[in-house]
């Protein structure tokens, strides 16, 4: 884990870690035909892993939230004495941390660390998770007031959820706001077609827009709405005020020009039924 800390990119190829050396020994952190990672000689397992989803398929963990808002790891295969399973018991017993690698394209993983198998679900042949320390005080299962529910499942959220969208939709648009261009990774978000919680307001690439901050800001004040044919338009109050120059480049001009950066992938591209939807709220609203 401090090796992933140390490194710049925020995603790790399969190369980076099946090589990965520990004291000049090679100990691989995934396994290409297993899911759970242990290497020999250890009892518990190190790493857990999500295979890529394409950007129109639901992944895999997107519905396996509890209710204590907290995350599952399916089994491997139902045998809950699989070694890999054993592994993971094991690691829940010693309470070690983990590193789980969620696919966000072939090949490339978004690292969410450090993970805990907090407990076991044997009958739904399924753990659960903490992604992060507070998340390891909550009993799995047990009944809690909602507002503590709702505090852990947006932890939940955050840490993995948006985490591999934000990754996903950065590489379908270069890291690139899709209305500007600009590409300064730490002023460049995620923006949500829908938003996170209503219907069809999934974390998938084509809910998705990359956006810089003003830009995305705008989108969800309804002070720019994005047209279904990607488009956009400036609401006129906006149009009509005088200002300096980021009012009059960064959103005046803006209007009735197309998106920059569109996704090469059809696939990755926004949805055109959620951008409708979102649009007609923007007319709706201005
Ligand atoms: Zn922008």
């Amino acid at each position: 884990m401090g090796w992933l800390d140390a490194r710049d990119a925020d995603e790790v190829t399969y190369d980076q870690l099946s090589g990965f050396e520990y004291n000049g020994r090679r100990i691989a952190l995934m396994d290409r035909q297993r899911g759970i990672r242990k290497p020999a000689g250890m009892d518990a397992a190190l790493a857990i892993r999500t295979t890529y989803t394409p950007p129109n398929k639901v992944p895999p963990y997107q519905d396996a939230i509890g209710p204590d808002g907290l995350q599952r790891y399916m089994y491997r295969g139902q045998d809950p004495d699989h070694a890999e399973n054993r592994a993971l018991r094991v690691a829940m017993r010693l309470r070690l941390p983990l590193m789980w690698f969620v696919g966000v394209r072939e090949g490339l993983y978004q690292p969410i660390y450090p993970v805990f198998i907090l407990g076991e679900e044997a009958r739904q042949h399924r753990f659960a998770l903490a992604l992060d320390e507070m998340q390891r005080f909550v009993e799995p299962g047990a009944a809690m007031a909602e507002d503590t529910r709702r505090y852990v499942e947006r932890v939940t959220k955050a840490r993995l959820h948006q985490r591999v969208f934000r990754s996903q939709v950065m590489l379908a648009y270069d890291g690139s706001c899709a209305i500007c261009e600009l590409q300064q990774e730490r002023l460049v978000d995620a923006a949500h077609i829908i938003e996170d919680g209503k219907p069809g307001g999934e974390p998938v690439v084509p809910n998705g827009m990359a956006m810089c901050k003003i830009h995305h800001a705008a989108y969800d004040a309804g002070i720019l709405g994005v047209r279904p044919d990607l488009t956009l338009h400036i609401r006129q109050d906006i149009l009509d005020t005088v200002d300096g120059p980021m009012l009059r480049h960064g959103l005046q001009e803006m209007h009735d020009r197309r998106l920059l950066v569109i996704p090469r992938s059809r696939a990755s591209r926004p949805d055109l039924h959620r951008l409708e939807r979102r649009y007609s709220e923007f007319l709706t609203a201005g």
